[in-house]
């Protein structure tokens, strides 16, 4: 049952989603305006009607939805790209991740959300005012148990030791390595997201003054596909490039 203040999601006829609060609030949409006080007490699949007699159905927020609402600063990393370092990694229940820079927190809370109950993330970010976003946006998706930000510059060192997993989005990954070969554990993965072939070439310059094996890197292309009646076919526009993803393990 839907608690007073609680989060949750509406979807429209159109498919259309609304992250918003179970509270004494009208939402207004292109579909008239719902009144949300009337969510409150209702079980998630409840029908409800704006008044203009459109259905609404109401839903609990999985984390793809926050991931989708979130206040965004910089460039987050999509989910493409972040369900690569799962399938990489194997990261998931208990483990302990140090991730940086944190900039929005899409990464972090991706990654919040696969390591609880037992696990954490620690995210670093260089920034203040990206910080508090990224904590804002943390709070909103109910990690903030699992996942802190610390208002750190990574370059200077690592805090944490006996990492299963660190995730690198920022500018010179590079100069993470040497305190990355002491954080984490024999046997824990780094992840390093890269938009150019430059950064990649400055990486793997570094490589070879730690102890890091298995080392590799893939992009990762995803094409959509448009079903119709008469026409089935890839959709004519795709993300052509996000960025490189490379991996290593410590050893
Ligand atoms: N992965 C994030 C996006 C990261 S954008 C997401 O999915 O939302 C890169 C971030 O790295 C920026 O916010 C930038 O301020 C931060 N950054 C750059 N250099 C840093 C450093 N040395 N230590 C910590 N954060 C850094």
């Amino acid at each position: 049952m839907i608690s007073d203040g609680e989060r949750i999601i509406l979807i429209d006829e159109e498919g259309r989603r609304y992250l918003v609060q179970a509270a004494q609030k009208k939402l207004h949409t292109k579909f008239g305006v719902v009144d949300l006080a009337e969510t409150i007490g209702k079980e998630p699949g409840a029908r409800i009607k704006s008044h203009l007699g459109k259905d609404f159905v109401l839903l609990r927020p999985a984390i793809v939805d926050y991931l989708h609402k979130l206040h965004r600063v910089p460039q987050i990393m999509l989910p493409k790209d972040a369900g690569q370092i799962v399938a990489h990694t194997g990261v998931g229940p208990g483990s302990r991740v140090v991730d940086a820079g944190a900039g929005s927190g899409a990464l972090a809370i991706f990654l919040g959300n696969l390591v609880r109950p037992t696990g954490w993330v620690i995210s670093y970010e260089v920034r203040e005012d990206f910080a508090k976003i990224a904590e804002e946006n943390i709070r909103m998706a109910g990690l903030d148990d699992i996942v802190k930000v610390k208002n750190k510059d990574i370059y200077q060192s690592i805090d944490e030791t006996g990492l299963d997993l660190i995730t690198l989005d920022l500018p010179q990954p590079e100069l993470v390595l040497p305190h990355a070969q002491q954080a984490l554990k024999p046997g824990g993965y780094l992840a390093v997201f890269t938009p150019c072939v430059e950064h990649l070439q400055r990486l793997y310059r570094e490589f070879g003054k730690f102890s890091f094996t298995n080392i590799s890197t893939i992009e990762c292309l995803v094409r959509e596909i448009e079903v119709r009646a008469n026409c089935t076919r890839p959709s004519t526009r795709m993300i052509a490039h996000t960025g490189y993803l490379t991996f290593a393990r410590r050893l």
